[in-house]
């Protein structure tokens, strides 16, 4: 890979893809762009991106191919496409959260091709993206980690080598134990509020800025107040984390005895065909169980 800044592709323009491949537009990349429904290829030609006809038109005329579709099976549907379109020396940089485990075998089949990988899933949500504050873990080859990096700077503040291929993913899941266990704090947290008499958006006030501070308090509580739920974080992308999470953990004989929770209480949210729905709405199921209610 020479320069890298020359042919870039990206795969994937949803939540998180569609501002990530804006930014990369504004810092000079020139994209060539896939998705698998069309508005999203719409907007970023609208922005200046060239429409790819497919992964591998999109590998075709890429030396890097960034993308960040939903799961494993996605990954491997695009990663098929770059093998048949790229060349040796191609990078393919993932930013999906999907299984380490599956991670690791796509990048042995890729090394037989001559291309490389890198694992790099983000944390920071939408509104990381569309600030390129994400932090982004990577696992892979530390030398096209560095060759990478440039990239990596457009994309995301905080950028950390975690090791070899599948470590980022590892590190990934280790954030998103975090991140469901902080939005069930939160979500236990708004409802005693309510029902022991307290405003809700004042015990917030008095606690974002202590010990109990969290992402989830800072920027989930007020979408709750604001009876918001839209998705900046999807719950069917939560559970597939908390499940990744949930088999590595199983793998190593680890008991994660508070991520099995969460896991459960969001099942409830996904029987009431909420899956497309935000994160945030894990504290209607609390409000459920203690027949309260958070926002006014
Ligand atoms: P999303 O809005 O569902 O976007 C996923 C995009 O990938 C969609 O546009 C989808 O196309 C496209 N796609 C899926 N499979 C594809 C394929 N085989 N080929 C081409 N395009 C494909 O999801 P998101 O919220 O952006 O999340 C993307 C990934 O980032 C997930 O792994 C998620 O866990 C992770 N993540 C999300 C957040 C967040 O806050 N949202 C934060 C950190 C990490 P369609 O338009 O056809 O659906």
């Amino acid at each position: 890979m020479k320069t890298i800044r020359d042919r870039t592709g990206f795969i994937g323009l949803g939540i998180m893809g569609r501002p990530m491949a804006r930014n990369l537009l504004a810092a000079g990349y020139p994209l060539t762009v896939w998705n698998r429904s069309q508005p999203g290829i719409d907007a970023l030609v609208a922005d200046g991106a060239a429409a790819g006809e497919s992964a591998a038109d999109v590998a075709a005329k890429s030396d890097v191919v960034i993308s960040i579709v939903g799961d494993s099976p996605d990954v491997e549907q695009v990663a098929a496409g770059i093998a048949e379109g790229g060349r040796p020396g191609l990078v393919h940089i993932d930013m999906t959260t999907m299984s380490p485990a599956v991670t690791r075998s796509m990048a042995e089949r890729y090394a037989e091709a001559g291309i490389e990988m890198l694992d790099a899933p983000v944390s920071g949500g939408q509104q990381g993206a569309v600030n390129g504050t994400l932090s982004i873990m990577a696992g892979g080859v530390q030398e096209v980690f560095e060759r990478c990096r440039p990239i990596f700077d457009v994309l995301g503040k905080t950028i950390v080598y975690c090791g070899p291929g599948g470590s980022g993913q590892v590190v990934k899941l280790c954030n998103q134990v975090v991140v469901g266990l902080n939005n069930l704090a939160m979500s236990e947290a708004l409802v005693l509020a309510a029902k022991a008499g307290v405003a809700p958006a004042t015990m917030i006030e008095a606690v974002r800025s202590g010990a109990g501070s969290s992402w989830a308090l800072q920027n989930l509580a007020p979408l709750v107040l604001a009876g918001d739920f839209s998705p900046g974080f999807k719950i069917a992308h939560q559970q597939k984390d908390l499940r990744l999470a949930l088999e590595v953990a199983n793998e190593s004989s680890t008991p994660l005895p508070g991520t099995a929770l969460v896991h459960q209480l969001f099942a409830a949210l996904e029987a009431d065909g909420r899956g497309e729905d935000g994160t945030q709405a894990l504290v209607q199921v609390l409000e459920k169980l203690a027949n309260a209610r958070v926002a006014p």
